[in-house]
């Protein structure tokens, strides 16, 4: 036989076969005017820290850091110290990374030599990483997280004077990098009372402290609802997530900004996320057929359906069935039947050409049609969060 033929199969061999079946495309010119927009609002002094956790909203952390680099961001929130190691694995410049959630005692000293600070909320994780500091014979940098009534993580205000008192002691070993606390729900106006109350108590230790001369380096509380709704929640830092990536906190949120600007419309933030993916199979089917599994969707004419791969296990939420759209040559394809693992159907009689191939928008526009993240929302009871943060990272994404 040929001597080419076998030269060709070992590379044929080693090549990877395409893993997924979609795919995600990042906006930079969006997330460029989002935080330009935040900046405007929230004014001049406090810096801009961009929330990242998990996958940086679904988004893509590879992406999204140097994305956010590009926009003048050097300061990341996460929740992991996994994600501090993502963080740094893919930043061009040196920033700094603050840990909000989970971190294991193994990894203090990893956390400690790259600088990572992180929140305290017991004493005995101070402790622990100020011993730890010692050993590696480098400061510990802390973010103490006082609890103000939200009662979730936050360091007791009993607790706080030992805390203090831990900090003046370890000076060489500690550097006090910022005094936090986080909001129990400042998107809505309903919480208003509550929050109230948790600025009020957090202003009453701040002043504590302030006379016992231990001054944190950055004051911050504010998420994306409180920079965008309270003014005097700014202070040194704002913690922003959900606003830079494109989507207003609440209604409530969005309402505020109308009333502000006296407009009935405008939009200011872009989606970032754009998902898509291509037809896989098209195929007839006659009047009073079932379409898909079990009996959920019966043909009220002769159809013509286009199956789209993409599942529940590729993000794509299983309350969407029977329900919802995606777009196909500029026009609303609704979705026929279940939202099965790997695949769903959507109906196409009315758009004529569709063929295999064709490119299927999911989340985004085409043409003059757009699906937006809250029309999932609508169908379920997901947040745009929760559905953004649930998409796979075995998505490629790119940016455009
Ligand atoms: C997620 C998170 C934020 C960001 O909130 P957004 O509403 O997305 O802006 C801020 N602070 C803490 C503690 C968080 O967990």
């Amino acid at each position: 036989m040929p001597k080419e033929k076998n030269k060709l199969l070992p590379s044929v061999a080693d090549t990877i076969p395409v893993k997924h079946s979609s795919r995600i495309i990042l906006s930079q010119s969006a997330l460029h005017a989002n935080i330009k927009f935040l900046r405007k609002q929230i004014g001049g002094k406090p810096i801009i820290s961009l929330v990242v956790k998990a996958n940086a909203y679904g988004h893509g952390m590879q992406q999204i850091v140097p994305m956010a680099e590009a926009c003048g961001i050097e300061h990341f929130f996460v929740s992991s110290s996994y994600e501090a190691y993502e963080v740094r694995q893919t930043q061009t410049q040196n920033n700094t990374i603050v840990i909000m959630g989970i971190l294991y005692d193994r990894d203090l000293p990893w956390i400690i030599q790259n600088n990572i600070e992180f929140f305290i909320f017991d004493l005995q994780k101070l402790r622990k990483a100020i011993s730890v500091a010692k050993k590696v014979d480098r400061p510990t940098r802390v973010h103490l997280e006082l609890e103000t009534g939200g009662n979730r993580t936050g360091l007791p205000t009993k607790k706080l004077s030992q805390a203090v008192a831990l900090i003046r002691k370890n000076k060489r070993h500690i550097r006090f990098s910022g005094l936090c606390t986080h909001l129990a729900g400042a998107e809505a106006l309903a919480n208003k009372f509550r929050i109230v109350r948790q600025i009020k108590e957090f202003d009453r230790i701040t002043a504590q402290l302030k006379k016992r001369r231990t001054k944190p380096q950055l004051i911050h509380m504010a998420n994306s609802s409180a920079a965008l709704s309270l003014p005097k929640t700014t202070r040194d830092l704002v913690r922003i997530g959900v606003s830079a990536y494109g989507f207003w906190p609440s209604p409530d949120i969005y309402n505020l900004h109308l009333m502000r600007i006296n407009k009935t419309r405008d939009n200011p933030l872009k989606r970032v996320l754009t998902w898509k993916t291509n037809i896989m199979h098209i195929k007839s089917v006659k009047k009073d057929e079932f379409i898909g599994y079990s009996t959920s969707y019966q043909a009220t004419r002769k159809m013509k359906i286009a199956v789209i791969p993409v599942g529940y296990a590729n993000g794509y939420p299983r309350e969407m069935s029977n329900k919802g759209h995606v777009l196909i040559r500029g026009k609303k394809a609704r979705i026929t039947g279940l939202i099965n693992m790997n695949l769903f159907m959507v109906d196409v009689t009315k758009i004529p050409g569709a063929k295999i191939g064709d490119e299927v928008v999911l989340i985004g526009r085409q043409n003059n049609n757009i699906i937006t993240v809250s029309s999932f929302s609508e169908f379920s009871s997901a947040l745009n969060t929760e559905f953004l943060s649930r998409l796979p990272t075995t998505i490629p994404r790119s940016v455009g």
